[in-house]
């Protein structure tokens, strides 16, 4: 789709730091990481969001994510990995190509577990 902002990542119109390629998806790293190695997995076929995938696409996307998720960390060894994808503005989804957040984790220094200090 000439303007989707994902599809011009995969043509290599936009630069993007890329991890993994096959036939059919493209792993590279967010531009706003949410920890360190956050990563998106996306589809080359345009699909704005899961409802749109075909199960074929799908099937072979989260086969690749254990891949894309061993080099994460291999590369930047957290302690755990959250995997997240949204669909539609009401569910946080901001670029309209289907995508999969691979977000490493790494204890409560990373921020997502910060507890309240009141004192
Ligand atoms: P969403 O909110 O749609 O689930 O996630 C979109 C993600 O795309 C965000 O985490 C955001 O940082 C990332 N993103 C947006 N624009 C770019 C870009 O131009 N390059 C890269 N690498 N990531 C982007
Ligand atoms: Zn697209």
């Amino acid at each position: 789709m000439s303007d989707c902002l994902f599809c011009k990542i995969i043509a290599g119109d936009i630069p993007s730091t890329k991890i993994y390629e096959d036939e059919h998806v493209f792993a590279f790293m967010d531009i706003g990481p949410l920890t360190k190695g956050h990563t998106l997995l996306i589809p080359k076929e345009h699909a704005a969001n899961v409802f749109e995938m075909s199960e074929e696409v799908a099937s072979h996307l989260f086969s690749v994510a254990p891949k894309i998720a061993n080099a994460i960390n291999k590369t930047f060894n957290p302690v755990g990995m959250n995997l997240l994808n949204n669909n539609g503005e009401a569910a946080g989804q901001s670029v309209f190509h289907f995508h999969l957040h691979f977000i490493p984790r790494y204890d409560e220094t990373d921020g997502f577990k910060a507890t309240w200090n009141t004192k």
